[in-house]
Protein backbone atom coordinates (compact mmCIF):
# COMPACT_ATOMS: atom_id res chain seq x y z
CA UNK A 1 0.00 0.00 0.00
CA UNK A 2 1.54 3.09 -1.05
CA UNK A 3 -0.56 5.82 0.43
CA UNK A 4 -3.30 5.83 3.89
CA UNK A 5 -5.56 8.66 4.22
CA UNK A 6 -6.08 8.90 8.00
CA UNK A 7 -9.54 10.87 8.28
CA UNK A 8 -11.64 11.70 11.94
CA UNK A 9 -15.04 12.19 11.76
CA UNK A 10 -17.77 13.71 14.09
CA UNK A 11 -20.85 14.43 12.98
CA UNK A 12 -19.90 14.69 9.47
CA UNK A 13 -22.90 12.15 8.00
CA UNK A 14 -23.34 14.56 4.99
CA UNK A 15 -19.49 14.86 4.02
CA UNK A 16 -18.37 11.08 4.09
CA UNK A 17 -19.69 9.75 0.98
CA UNK A 18 -18.52 13.30 -0.63
CA UNK A 19 -15.23 12.66 0.56
CA UNK A 20 -15.13 9.33 -0.71
CA UNK A 21 -15.96 10.61 -4.27
CA UNK A 22 -13.58 13.50 -4.17
CA UNK A 23 -10.58 11.56 -3.33
CA UNK A 24 -11.45 8.74 -6.30
CA UNK A 25 -11.31 11.78 -8.50
CA UNK A 26 -8.43 12.91 -7.24
CA UNK A 27 -6.55 9.79 -7.33
CA UNK A 28 -8.05 8.17 -10.31
CA UNK A 29 -5.03 8.10 -12.65
CA UNK A 30 -2.51 8.07 -9.91
CA UNK A 31 -1.08 4.56 -10.72
CA UNK A 32 -0.41 3.73 -6.65
CA UNK A 33 -2.22 2.26 -4.42
CA UNK A 34 -4.33 3.90 -2.04
CA UNK A 35 -6.50 3.65 1.26
CA UNK A 36 -9.03 5.65 3.44
CA UNK A 37 -9.33 4.92 7.16
CA UNK A 38 -11.87 6.84 8.57
CA UNK A 39 -12.14 7.14 12.34
CA UNK A 40 -15.72 7.88 13.89
CA UNK A 41 -15.14 9.66 16.98
CA UNK A 42 -18.44 9.16 18.59
CA UNK A 43 -21.01 10.80 16.20
CA UNK A 44 -24.38 11.47 17.49
CA UNK A 45 -25.61 11.68 13.63
CA UNK A 46 -25.87 9.02 11.01
CA UNK A 47 -22.02 9.32 10.34
CA UNK A 48 -21.58 5.59 10.99
CA UNK A 49 -24.29 4.45 9.44
CA UNK A 50 -22.90 6.27 6.41
CA UNK A 51 -19.55 4.83 6.96
CA UNK A 52 -20.43 1.47 7.04
CA UNK A 53 -22.29 1.61 3.51
CA UNK A 54 -19.33 2.71 1.94
CA UNK A 55 -16.90 0.40 3.66
CA UNK A 56 -19.84 -2.37 2.43
CA UNK A 57 -19.33 -0.92 -0.97
CA UNK A 58 -15.36 -1.23 -0.98
CA UNK A 59 -15.51 1.17 -4.21
CA UNK A 60 -11.64 1.97 -3.17
CA UNK A 61 -9.91 0.48 -0.13
CA UNK A 62 -11.68 1.35 3.34
CA UNK A 63 -11.08 1.12 7.04
CA UNK A 64 -13.78 2.41 9.46
CA UNK A 65 -13.05 2.66 13.27
CA UNK A 66 -15.55 3.38 15.24
CA UNK A 67 -15.11 4.52 19.15
CA UNK A 68 -17.28 4.09 21.70
CA UNK A 69 -17.56 7.48 22.24
CA UNK A 70 -16.32 11.30 21.43
CA UNK A 71 -12.39 11.07 22.06
CA UNK A 72 -11.48 14.02 20.45
CA UNK A 73 -9.76 14.46 16.96
CA UNK A 74 -6.37 13.98 18.40
CA UNK A 75 -7.29 10.47 19.88
CA UNK A 76 -8.89 10.44 15.63
CA UNK A 77 -5.28 10.68 14.57
CA UNK A 78 -3.60 8.29 16.59
CA UNK A 79 -6.54 5.18 16.21
CA UNK A 80 -5.72 6.24 12.62
CA UNK A 81 -2.47 6.10 12.37
CA UNK A 82 -2.19 3.26 14.46
CA UNK A 83 -4.30 1.25 11.57
CA UNK A 84 -2.51 2.53 8.49
CA UNK A 85 -0.65 0.53 6.50
CA UNK A 86 0.80 2.92 3.72
CA UNK A 87 4.58 3.55 2.79
CA UNK A 88 3.16 7.13 3.46
CA UNK A 89 0.15 8.37 5.79
CA UNK A 90 -1.63 11.71 5.66
CA UNK A 91 -4.11 13.50 7.89
CA UNK A 92 -6.59 15.47 6.19
CA UNK A 93 -10.75 16.22 7.48
CA UNK A 94 -13.60 14.66 6.56
CA UNK A 95 -15.31 18.76 5.36
CA UNK A 96 -13.61 18.60 2.58
CA UNK A 97 -12.21 21.97 3.48
CA UNK A 98 -8.62 20.53 2.17
CA UNK A 99 -8.97 19.50 -0.48
CA UNK A 100 -7.29 15.61 -1.87
CA UNK A 101 -5.92 17.15 -4.76
CA UNK A 102 -3.22 18.82 -2.34
CA UNK A 103 -2.45 15.12 -1.15
CA UNK A 104 -1.43 13.79 -4.38
CA UNK A 105 0.98 17.21 -4.87
CA UNK A 106 2.48 15.99 -1.08
CA UNK A 107 2.71 12.64 -2.56
CA UNK A 108 4.80 14.38 -5.35
CA UNK A 109 7.46 16.11 -3.48
CA UNK A 110 8.16 13.05 -1.12
CA UNK A 111 8.63 11.16 -3.90
CA UNK A 112 10.69 13.22 -5.73
CA UNK A 113 12.64 14.84 -3.08
CA UNK A 114 13.73 12.30 -0.36
CA UNK A 115 15.67 14.94 1.76
CA UNK A 116 11.61 15.67 3.28
CA UNK A 117 10.32 13.37 5.55
CA UNK A 118 7.13 15.53 5.98
CA UNK A 119 5.13 17.86 3.82
CA UNK A 120 2.49 20.00 5.97
CA UNK A 121 -0.18 22.39 4.73
CA UNK A 122 -0.46 25.44 5.95
CA UNK A 123 -2.95 28.32 5.20
CA UNK A 124 -1.64 31.41 3.46
CA UNK A 125 -5.03 33.37 3.43
CA UNK A 126 -7.41 33.05 6.52
CA UNK A 127 -10.83 33.85 6.39
CA UNK A 128 -11.47 34.27 10.24
CA UNK A 129 -11.77 37.60 11.89
CA UNK A 130 -9.14 40.32 13.13
CA UNK A 131 -9.90 39.02 16.41
CA UNK A 132 -9.32 35.35 16.99
CA UNK A 133 -6.05 35.91 13.89
CA UNK A 134 -4.50 38.36 17.07
CA UNK A 135 -5.18 35.98 19.70
CA UNK A 136 -3.63 32.93 17.15
CA UNK A 137 -0.42 35.26 16.80
CA UNK A 138 0.05 36.02 20.50
CA UNK A 139 -0.60 32.14 21.29
CA UNK A 140 2.43 31.28 18.52
CA UNK A 141 4.25 34.07 20.19
CA UNK A 142 4.04 32.58 24.02
CA UNK A 143 4.53 29.09 23.00
CA UNK A 144 7.23 29.55 20.79
CA UNK A 145 8.88 31.84 22.96
CA UNK A 146 8.19 29.35 26.37
CA UNK A 147 9.24 25.90 24.69
CA UNK A 148 11.63 23.83 23.24
CA UNK A 149 9.84 23.27 20.25
CA UNK A 150 9.18 26.04 17.65
CA UNK A 151 5.89 25.81 15.69
CA UNK A 152 5.14 26.68 12.33
CA UNK A 153 2.15 29.48 12.57
CA UNK A 154 -0.80 28.74 10.54
CA UNK A 155 0.56 25.05 9.88
CA UNK A 156 -2.34 22.61 10.22
CA UNK A 157 -2.83 18.73 10.95
CA UNK A 158 -3.47 18.52 7.19
CA UNK A 159 -0.40 16.89 5.90
CA UNK A 160 1.66 13.98 4.70
CA UNK A 161 4.43 11.92 6.22
CA UNK A 162 6.46 8.77 5.46
CA UNK A 163 6.30 5.92 7.18
CA UNK A 164 9.20 6.74 10.14
CA UNK A 165 7.64 9.81 10.90
CA UNK A 166 4.14 7.98 11.63
CA UNK A 167 6.06 5.11 13.78
CA UNK A 168 7.49 7.95 15.97
CA UNK A 169 4.77 10.01 16.46
CA UNK A 170 2.79 7.29 17.60
CA UNK A 171 5.61 5.81 19.81
CA UNK A 172 4.27 9.42 21.71
CA UNK A 173 1.32 7.77 23.52
CA UNK A 174 0.78 10.37 25.72
CA UNK A 175 -2.64 10.67 27.04
CA UNK A 176 -3.37 14.84 26.71
CA UNK A 177 -2.16 14.76 22.98
CA UNK A 178 -1.55 18.46 21.39
CA UNK A 179 -0.64 17.56 17.23
CA UNK A 180 0.98 20.67 16.57
CA UNK A 181 3.52 20.19 19.53
CA UNK A 182 4.04 16.63 18.44
CA UNK A 183 4.80 17.12 15.13
CA UNK A 184 7.47 19.66 16.27
CA UNK A 185 8.87 17.65 19.24
CA UNK A 186 9.55 14.37 16.45
CA UNK A 187 11.36 17.15 14.33
CA UNK A 188 12.25 15.26 10.46
CA UNK A 189 12.54 17.51 7.66
CA UNK A 190 9.63 19.36 6.66
CA UNK A 191 8.55 20.97 3.63
CA UNK A 192 5.66 23.55 4.06
CA UNK A 193 3.28 24.27 1.01
CA UNK A 194 1.04 27.01 1.14
CA UNK A 195 -3.14 26.23 0.95
CA UNK A 196 -6.02 27.81 1.15
CA UNK A 197 -8.91 26.38 3.06
CA UNK A 198 -12.53 25.92 1.23
CA UNK A 199 -15.61 26.08 2.49
CA UNK A 200 -17.23 23.84 5.13
CA UNK A 201 -18.95 21.27 2.55
CA UNK A 202 -21.70 20.41 4.96
CA UNK A 203 -22.60 20.35 8.74
CA UNK A 204 -20.55 23.05 11.19
CA UNK A 205 -16.99 23.51 12.75
CA UNK A 206 -16.60 22.07 16.12
CA UNK A 207 -14.49 24.72 17.14
CA UNK A 208 -15.60 28.06 19.60
CA UNK A 209 -13.25 30.73 21.03
CA UNK A 210 -13.78 28.90 24.33
CA UNK A 211 -12.18 24.76 23.07
CA UNK A 212 -9.61 27.17 21.29
CA UNK A 213 -8.73 28.59 24.26
CA UNK A 214 -8.51 25.04 26.26
CA UNK A 215 -6.40 24.08 23.14
CA UNK A 216 -3.96 26.81 23.66
CA UNK A 217 -3.78 26.10 27.02
CA UNK A 218 -3.12 22.55 26.32
CA UNK A 219 -0.82 23.33 23.82
CA UNK A 220 1.50 25.59 26.48
CA UNK A 221 1.09 23.12 29.19
CA UNK A 222 2.32 19.95 27.43
CA UNK A 223 5.35 21.66 25.70
CA UNK A 224 7.01 24.09 28.46
CA UNK A 225 7.52 24.22 32.48
CA UNK A 226 8.07 27.88 32.40
CA UNK A 227 4.69 28.62 33.65
CA UNK A 228 5.34 26.79 36.71
CA UNK A 229 8.56 29.73 37.70
CA UNK A 230 6.15 32.15 37.27
CA UNK A 231 5.30 31.40 41.01
CA UNK A 232 9.38 31.80 42.04
CA UNK A 233 9.61 35.03 39.96
CA UNK A 234 6.33 36.74 41.38
CA UNK A 235 7.35 35.22 45.24
CA UNK A 236 10.48 37.15 44.67
CA UNK A 237 9.59 40.75 43.31
CA UNK A 238 6.78 40.20 46.00
CA UNK A 239 9.00 39.66 48.58
CA UNK A 240 11.80 42.44 47.61
CA UNK A 241 8.78 44.94 47.12
CA UNK A 242 7.51 43.70 50.69
CA UNK A 243 10.98 44.22 52.08
CA UNK A 244 11.39 48.19 50.43
CA UNK A 245 8.38 48.84 51.16
CA UNK A 246 8.76 48.32 55.19
CA UNK A 247 12.13 50.38 54.80
CA UNK A 248 10.60 53.05 53.55
CA UNK A 249 7.41 53.12 56.10
CA UNK A 250 9.87 52.80 58.76
CA UNK A 251 11.64 55.83 57.50
CA UNK A 252 8.89 57.86 56.86
CA UNK A 253 8.06 57.05 60.94
CA UNK A 254 11.59 58.17 61.80
CA UNK A 255 12.27 61.09 59.71
CA UNK A 256 8.47 62.31 59.32
CA UNK A 257 6.58 61.31 62.41
CA UNK A 258 3.80 60.17 60.16
CA UNK A 259 1.67 57.11 61.40
CA UNK A 260 1.14 54.87 58.26
CA UNK A 261 -2.68 54.77 57.70
CA UNK A 262 -2.68 50.78 57.41
CA UNK A 263 -6.08 49.83 56.58
CA UNK A 264 -6.34 50.51 52.63
CA UNK A 265 -2.77 49.74 52.43
CA UNK A 266 -3.20 45.90 54.19
CA UNK A 267 -6.39 45.36 52.31
CA UNK A 268 -4.96 46.34 48.86
CA UNK A 269 -2.05 43.77 49.85
CA UNK A 270 -3.85 40.81 51.25
CA UNK A 271 -5.96 41.05 47.75
CA UNK A 272 -2.96 41.63 45.32
CA UNK A 273 -1.00 38.67 46.88
CA UNK A 274 -3.91 36.36 47.91
CA UNK A 275 -4.74 36.58 44.56
CA UNK A 276 -0.96 35.71 43.27
CA UNK A 277 -0.89 32.84 44.98
CA UNK A 278 -4.28 31.56 43.81
CA UNK A 279 -2.99 32.14 40.32
CA UNK A 280 -0.10 30.28 40.86
CA UNK A 281 -1.60 27.12 42.96
CA UNK A 282 -3.77 27.14 39.99
CA UNK A 283 -1.12 26.58 37.23
CA UNK A 284 0.34 23.79 39.33
CA UNK A 285 -2.99 22.03 39.46
CA UNK A 286 -2.83 22.41 36.04
CA UNK A 287 0.40 20.33 35.65
CA UNK A 288 -0.70 18.16 38.81
CA UNK A 289 -4.20 17.17 37.20
CA UNK A 290 -2.10 16.37 33.79
CA UNK A 291 0.27 14.30 35.51
CA UNK A 292 -2.50 12.75 37.60
CA UNK A 293 -4.59 11.85 34.17
CA UNK A 294 -1.20 10.45 32.85
CA UNK A 295 -0.59 7.91 35.59
CA UNK A 296 -3.82 6.39 35.35
CA UNK A 297 -2.36 4.80 32.06
CA UNK A 298 -5.85 5.10 30.75
CA UNK A 299 -6.11 4.24 26.39
CA UNK A 300 -6.00 6.72 24.07
CA UNK A 301 -9.24 5.84 22.99
CA UNK A 302 -12.06 2.85 23.03
CA UNK A 303 -12.76 1.11 19.31
CA UNK A 304 -16.17 -0.16 19.67
CA UNK A 305 -15.60 -1.62 16.27
CA UNK A 306 -12.90 -2.05 13.77
CA UNK A 307 -14.49 -2.63 10.14
CA UNK A 308 -11.38 -3.76 8.30
CA UNK A 309 -10.80 -4.85 4.63
CA UNK A 310 -13.68 -7.92 4.07
CA UNK A 311 -12.16 -11.07 3.63
CA UNK A 312 -11.87 -12.04 0.17
CA UNK A 313 -13.92 -15.26 -1.16
CA UNK A 314 -11.16 -18.19 -1.80
CA UNK A 315 -10.81 -18.35 -5.21
CA UNK A 316 -11.33 -22.08 -6.35
CA UNK A 317 -8.10 -23.30 -7.49
CA UNK A 318 -7.85 -25.49 -10.65
CA UNK A 319 -5.44 -28.35 -10.64
CA UNK A 320 -2.62 -28.09 -12.68
CA UNK A 321 -1.43 -31.28 -15.11
CA UNK A 322 1.38 -31.42 -11.82
CA UNK A 323 -1.05 -31.54 -8.92
CA UNK A 324 -3.10 -34.33 -10.66
CA UNK A 325 -2.83 -37.20 -8.11
CA UNK A 326 -2.44 -40.90 -9.70
CA UNK A 327 -5.34 -42.88 -8.64
CA UNK A 328 -3.42 -46.02 -8.28
CA UNK A 329 -6.11 -48.32 -6.56
N1 LIG B 1 -13.25 16.04 14.60
C1 LIG B 1 -13.18 14.84 15.31
N2 LIG B 1 -13.49 14.86 16.64
C2 LIG B 1 -13.87 16.00 17.30
C3 LIG B 1 -13.89 17.21 16.57
C4 LIG B 1 -13.58 17.19 15.22
O1 LIG B 1 -12.86 13.80 14.74
O2 LIG B 1 -14.13 15.92 18.50
C5 LIG B 1 -12.94 16.03 13.14
C6 LIG B 1 -14.01 16.63 12.24
O3 LIG B 1 -15.00 15.70 11.91
C7 LIG B 1 -13.21 17.09 11.03
C8 LIG B 1 -11.87 17.48 11.65
O4 LIG B 1 -11.81 16.84 12.92
O5 LIG B 1 -13.02 16.04 10.09
C9 LIG B 1 -11.72 18.98 11.82
O6 LIG B 1 -12.81 19.50 12.54
P1 LIG B 1 -13.52 20.87 12.15
O7 LIG B 1 -13.81 20.89 10.68
O8 LIG B 1 -14.69 21.05 13.06
O9 LIG B 1 -12.39 21.91 12.50
P2 LIG B 1 -11.99 23.24 11.67
O10 LIG B 1 -11.77 22.79 10.25
O11 LIG B 1 -13.16 24.15 11.79
O12 LIG B 1 -10.76 23.71 12.33
MG1 LIG C 1 -13.05 21.85 9.07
Amino acid sequence: MKLSLVVPCYNEAENVAAFQQAVMAAFDDCGYSYEIIFVNDGSRDATLHNLKKIHAAQQCPVKVISFARNFGKEAGLYAGLQHASGEYISLIDADLQQRPEIVRQMVQILDESPEYDVVAAYQDRRREGKVLSFFKKCFYAIINALSDVTLQPDASDFRTFRRSVRDSILELNEYHRFSKGIFAWVGYNTCFIPYTACERAAGKTKWNFWKLTEYAIEGIIGYSTAPLRLATVLGSVAGIAAVLYLLWVILEKMLFGIDVPGYATIIALILGLGSMQLFCIGIIGEYVGRTFEQSKNRPIYIAKEILDYPEKEPEAVLPTDGDVQQDNS
